[in-house]
Order: C-alpha cells, then sequence, then structure tokens
C-alpha cells in the first residue's frame, strides 16, 4: 500500500538536491521515486501517475525540463512543480501559459518545498470536485464565472483558464470594485508561504488579459494594483 500522502516523482539530477527532497518528501508521508534524467522521469510519470512532478530544468540527456514538462501536459493536467537556478528560467517557466505556474528557486529549503507540495495538492484536489466551493456563478463584465464548474465563459464560450489564472480570477472578483496590491493579490491567491515575487501577478494578469480580451474590466493603478469591477 502507498503512503498516505501519494506518489511524487522527482526528476533531478544533482544527487544531494535529490537525497534532501526524497529524504523531507519521505518523512512526510510520501512515496518518493526518483529520475536523474527527463526520458527516465517522464517514463516514471507514464507509468506510475503520481499526484506531483517535482521538475528541475538543467537536466543531462535530450530533454531538459521543458521538453519533459511539455510531454507530460500532452498527455495529462499532473501538477508540476519546477525546480529552478536561474530568473531566465523563471521567465520561462511562467511563460510558459500550460498551467505550471508554479515553481521554487534554488537552493530553497525542504520545508518550503514540501509546504508547496502540500498547496498544490489541496488546490488540485479541490478542483477534482470535493464540492467545497459551491458558489454561484457571477458575472463581470462580460465574464461569466462559474466556481462550481470551474468554467469561464465569454461571449457565450468556455475560456480555458490555467488553475491560478482561475483562482485569480475569482479573488478579483470576491473583491470587485476594490483595488488589490500586487502583495494583496499574492497573499490572497499564492499564499503567504509562496516566494515568488510580484512579477508573478503582473504575469498573470496578463495572460487574463490576453485569454479574456475587452470583456474583462480589469484596471491597472499604475504603483498601486489592479481593480476588477
Ligand atoms: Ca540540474
Amino acid at each position: 500500500m502507498s503512503p498516505a500522502q501519494g506518489t511524487v516523482v522527482l526528476v533531478e539530477d544533482d544527487p544531494n538536491i535529490a537525497d534532501l527532497v526524497d529524504l523531507y518528501l519521505r518523512r512526510d508521508g510520501f512515496r518518493v521515486l526518483r529520475a536523474p534524467n527527463g526520458a527516465a522521469g517522464l517514463e516514471l510519470v507514464r507509468r506510475e501517475r503520481p499526484r506531483v512532478v517535482l521538475l528541475d530544468i538543467g537536466l543531462p540527456g535530450e530533454l531538459d525540463g521543458f521538453a519533459v514538462f511539455r510531454a507530460i501536459r500532452a498527455e495529462s493536467d499532473t501538477p508540476v512543480l519546477f525546480l529552478t537556478a536561474q530568473s531566465d528560467e523563471i521567465d520561462r517557466v511562467l511563460g510558459l501559459e500550460l498551467g505550471a505556474d508554479d515553481y521554487v528557486t534554488k537552493p530553497f529549503s525542504p520545508r518550503e518545498l514540501v509546504a508547496r507540495v502540500k498547496a498544490i495538492l489541496r488546490r488540485t484536489g479541490q478542483q477534482a470536485g470535493q464540492g467545497t466551493r459551491q458558489a454561484a456563478p457571477f458575472e463581470i463584465g462580460g465574464v461569466t464565472i462559474d466556481q462550481a464548474r470551474h468554467q469561464v465563459v465569454v461571449g457565450g464560450s468556455p475560456v480555458e483558464l490555467t488553475a491560478r489564472e482561475f483562482d485569480l480570477l475569482v479573488y478579483l472578483g470576491a473583491h470587485r470594485g476594490i483595488v488589490l496590491s500586487r502583495q494583496q493579490l499574492l497573499d490572497g491567491v499564492w499564499g503567504t508561504n509562496w516566494f515568488g515575487d510580484a512579477r508573478t501577478v503582473d504575469v498573470h494578469v496578463s495572460q487574463l488579459r490576453k485569454k479574456l480580451g475587452t470583456a474583462l474590466p480589469l484596471a491597472t493603478l499604475r504603483g498601486v494594483g489592479y481593480r476588477l469591477g
């Protein structure tokens, strides 16, 4: 029988980092399967169907972390948490637009990493229909937000949002007419355990604007923050 928290696939070529992450996750009740390169990692993901994938970006062999991520995403919605080393990697992670907007920056504390993994599981568990959020659909501008169905509709057509974009939209919608600073949005949407910076918010806001267009009445107040409605 698997440990209570489920299986995590860890794709990381640095044995010191892998040992540390492995130790902490196992201590917290996870089953950890390790791969030292992208091809082995992808094979593990396909075979074991883990709850979360922890993915280094700079990997030996033909597949780097981005290639592994694209291959995973072509087949499933398995949550992916990137382990990034440089800020240009962070920019690329945030630019992926494919639902992997989670990353930790090396060097990270293993405790923080475990907290992040659990936060991802809480979020995705909720989406899987645990029924904790049953708010009625609401409309802002030309956008209809249906939390129960996890769906956003514009002009009669559903719009695909990543989990984080959806959470951001719901949070802005729940505070309609109120100016929210980037820090407030980080705390409210990403959680106070999040160690990213304000540009994370800006990137997600620009994605929302791109996907929802003029139907979204979202104002930028320069130097202050954002206001919806
Ligand atoms: Ca590496």
